[in-house]
């Protein structure tokens, strides 16, 4: 197949991962017989130097065009000027509201051979396989009313505004149905629905979408108690689907299971195929330039960008297999506590090299 993917590589340590990823998807097209075109694009640090505006209008227009995009990483101490009117971190936002995405994919799977980095007891760890998807559109961070306003006594006080749609739930609620069908069709809904109204409308539409899916199990859970969960039988999940907030708490609470930041994927998605994927680690600017970033939780992004983009299912698992083989080979960056550390390029080349149809 031929596809049109725009690189967006930012700031920091992001060329760096996303040319490594960039190389394994030419080795993946190569194998499997596609053809990808690529185009690179400002967002970020880069594009205010370069433009003045964190989101240059050609950016926009060339992902709006393209078949998915891969994004290394924004900012940098050299943006982090309170005083600034333009931030790097602002490209992030316009660019998922430009391109309409409004799901946040994270997956979290552990590897056994790296149970060690894992905050938790090994047995903790063991067999934990899930994805995360965060509403990105609503809840708090966005409803109106919002903002500061004074007390009839004269002191302060702050509102903001917890709305969803019943539009809203049931886009995203019947993506994770559509993942679970792939998966072990478990689709875990998290909310606080013994408190906030917000989250009994989610849970209602929830179990509407859940009768279109016959085969896959819903359960509704607290997020109080998700929360624990995560940390005592986080093996137990498959696919979790809650709001904004709790989804910005949680994916952070799931990362530290896996262990490294450098180990992470992410996709942003929308209604059509189009999708923003990009690593979960930062600009990382303590190691940028010296080459020794891990490059995986880019690599695995590009994953799945062929699976959730392009529908490219068979090359997005090899790309996974690769990842893990060199992994349970001992080959490992810096940041995985190795003693003798391979760098961004040895890694990539270690995934490539282990690539198989
Ligand atoms: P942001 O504010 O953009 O979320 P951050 O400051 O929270 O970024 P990162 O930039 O992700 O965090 O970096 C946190 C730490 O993890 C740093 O010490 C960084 O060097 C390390 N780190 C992050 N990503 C990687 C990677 N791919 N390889 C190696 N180390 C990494
Ligand atoms: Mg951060």
């Amino acid at each position: 197949m031929n596809a049109n993917i725009v690189l967006l590589p930012g700031d920091g340590i992001g060329p760096e991962v996303v040319n490594e990823a960039r190389l394994v998807l030419d080795a993946v097209a190569k194998l499997f017989g596609h053809s990808f075109s690529y185009s690179t694009h400002l967002l970020g640090g880069c594009a205010i130097d370069a433009t003045g505006t964190a989101m240059p209008d050609a950016t926009l227009k060339a992902c709006q065009a393209a078949d998915a995009v891969l994004l290394g990483a924004v900012g940098g101490p050299k943006w982090d000027d309170p005083q600034a009117k333009v931030r790097p971190e602002q490209g992030l936002l316009a660019i998922r509201k430009g391109l309409g995405l409004y799901a946040n994919l994270r997956p979290v799977k552990a590897i056994p051979s790296l149970a060690k980095l894992s905050p938790l007891k090994p047995e903790r760890v063991a067999g934990v396989d899930f994805i995360v998807i965060r509403e990105l559109t609503g809840g708090l961070y966005f409803g109106q009313p919002k903002g500061r306003s004074t007390t009839p006594e004269g002191g302060e006080q702050a509102v903001d505004t917890l709305v969803y749609t019943d539009v809203e739930i049931r886009r995203i609620v019947r993506l994770a149905f559509e993942l679970a069908r792939n998966r072990r069709k478990l689709v875990t809904s998290i909310d606080k629905a013994n408190v906030l109204e917000s989250s009994r409308l989610w849970r209602k539409i929830a179990m509407e979408v859940g009768k279109e899916f016959p085969d896959v199990k819903l359960e509704h859970q607290l997020v109080d108690s998700a929360a624990m969960r995560l940390v005592t039988h986080a093996a137990q999940f498959d696919v979790i689907v809650t709001e904004n907030m709790f989804g910005d708490i949680l994916t952070d609470e799931a990362a530290v299971l896996a262990g490294s930041l450098g180990l992470l994927p992410s996709a942003s998605l929308g209604a059509g195929k189009l999708g923003l994927y990009e690593p979960i680690h930062g600009s990382a600017p303590d190691i940028a330039g010296k080459g020794i970033a891990n490059p995986t939780g880019t690599i695995l992004s590009a994953a799945m960008l062929l699976r959730h983009s392009l529908g490219l299912e068979a090359e997005a698992r090899a790309i996974e297999a690769a990842v893990s083989a060199a992994i349970d080979e001992g080959i490992h960056t810096g940041d995985l506590g190795a003693a003798k550390p391979v760098n961004t390029t040895q890694m990539g080349d270690a995934v490539r090299a282990r690539l198989k149809r």
